[in-house]
């Protein structure tokens, strides 16, 4: 069938929407997305500062988009009871055979060998139509039409980061004097989509949270940082507002300078996530006595890419769980809504933008 989809040429970039024929027979489930949402990492590609996204072999295109919310069209009887009508979120990463991948884990992959819908060498969900494996999807419980779903894959990033933390954390004892996180400061660098939902988690853990840029916050997230209890603070104007020193710090911005300046305020036996990526961003020398006070202050510092099938699993209770506790506030993370011929708005990211979405239309 003819398709719509919004493709790249990796890793050079660029945008369009174009239209192709696509065949689905080798596939038991056909999908159509409801919608799919825009991150750093679509903008990246676009913008050829991400080297390591690539077409899928022998082609010179790639579809774009890995974050989707989609409704099965039709599907072969299957073992996960995946039926037609169902709305599922797709897992982005596909196994290599490496044996971190056989058993579950592309999101630990050891050779590189797995490829990333959207990303790296495999068309992503941004399609009219597109085909897919039972074993990749994941039911939304209760099959709700709830927008908010859509942020299954990049809240699965954040399961991750917190399951990692707590492997690393029983290196020394990391809590507070009563054994809880409330005595312990978290700050995450960005104010983006996966900047607001780490701070939310980190707030669940019971971290004090800040979120910090080098630029003040818009009406919309100065509202969502301060009804869900994060502070903000604009390191640029007030500086780095950190007295009693940081305890889990976590990376959105890929800012190799703003990273280091922050990890010198590291309390001993901190954490440092680094999680954001940008091809594109100024260099920053380290020095020896930084380098030096991470070694005195026996700091871990650890890179953390993508999740697996638990952390969608476990995404899209906590996405439920906030909905619950915080209402329509958390609504306010979906801040656009545009159609896939749109493609503008992966060149220019809007000044307020937390999520934009592309709907898909009925
Ligand atoms: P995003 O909306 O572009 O967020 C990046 C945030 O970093 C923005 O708020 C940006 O601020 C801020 N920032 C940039 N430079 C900064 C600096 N020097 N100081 C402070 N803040 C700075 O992207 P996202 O969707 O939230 O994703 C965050 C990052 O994670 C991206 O780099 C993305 O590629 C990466 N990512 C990684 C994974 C993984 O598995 N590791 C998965 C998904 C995404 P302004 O734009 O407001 O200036």
């Amino acid at each position: 069938m003819i398709v719509r989809a919004i493709v790249t040429d990796a890793p050079r970039g660029g945008v369009k929407l174009d239209s192709m024929d696509m065949d689905f027979h080798d596939f038991p489930v056909v999908l159509k997305p409801v919608l799919t949402g825009i991150c750093g990492t679509d903008r990246g590609i676009v913008n050829g500062s991400l080297p390591f996204a690539y077409n899928p072999h022998g082609e010179n295109r790639l579809i774009l988009g890995h974050e989707s919310l989609s409704v099965v069209v039709s599907a072969e009887p299957n073992s996960y009871n995946i039926k037609a009508g169902d709305m599922v979120v797709p897992m982005v990463r596909r196994p290599g055979k490496c044996l971190n991948c056989l058993v579950g884990r592309s999101d630990n992959c050891s050779d590189g060998q797995k490829h990333e819908a959207g990303v790296t060498g495999l068309h992503g969900f941004m399609r009219d139509r597109f085909g897919d494996f039972p074993e990749y999807l994941i039911k939304v419980p209760g099959n709700r039409k709830d927008d908010m779903a859509v942020l299954t894959e990049p809240v699965k990033n954040v399961e991750k980061v917190f399951e990692v933390l707590d492997i690393i954390s029983r290196r020394s004892i990391f809590t507070d004097s009563a054994g809880a996180y409330h005595g312990k400061r978290a700050v995450i660098i960005g104010t983006g989509s996966e900047a607001f939902l780490f701070a939310l988690k980190s707030m669940d853990w019971g971290f004090s949270t800040g979120i910090t840029n080098r630029h003040p916050l818009d009406e919309i997230k100065g509202k969502l940082a301060e009804d869900t209890g994060m502070d903000f603070y604009d390191y640029s104007h007030a500086g780095i507002r950190e007295n009693n020193g940081i305890d889990l710090l976590i990376d959105t911005s890929g800012d190799p300078g703003t990273v280091l300046r922050f990890i010198g305020r590291m309390n001993n036996n901190g954490i440092v996530v680094l999680f954001g990526t940008n091809g594109k961003a100024q260099p920053a020398p380290v020095d020896g006595d930084l380098l030096g006070s991470i070694v005195e202050k026996n700091l871990s510092i650890i890179g953390s890419v993508d999740g697996a099938r638990i952390h969608y699993e476990r995404a899209i209770q906590d996405i439920y769980k906030w909905k619950a506790q915080f209402g329509k506030t958390i609504e306010m993370i979906i801040t656009g809504r545009v159609g896939p011929e749109d493609t503008g708005i992966f060149l220019k990211k809007p000044a307020d933008e937390i999520k934009t979405v592309i709907s898909w239309g009925e």
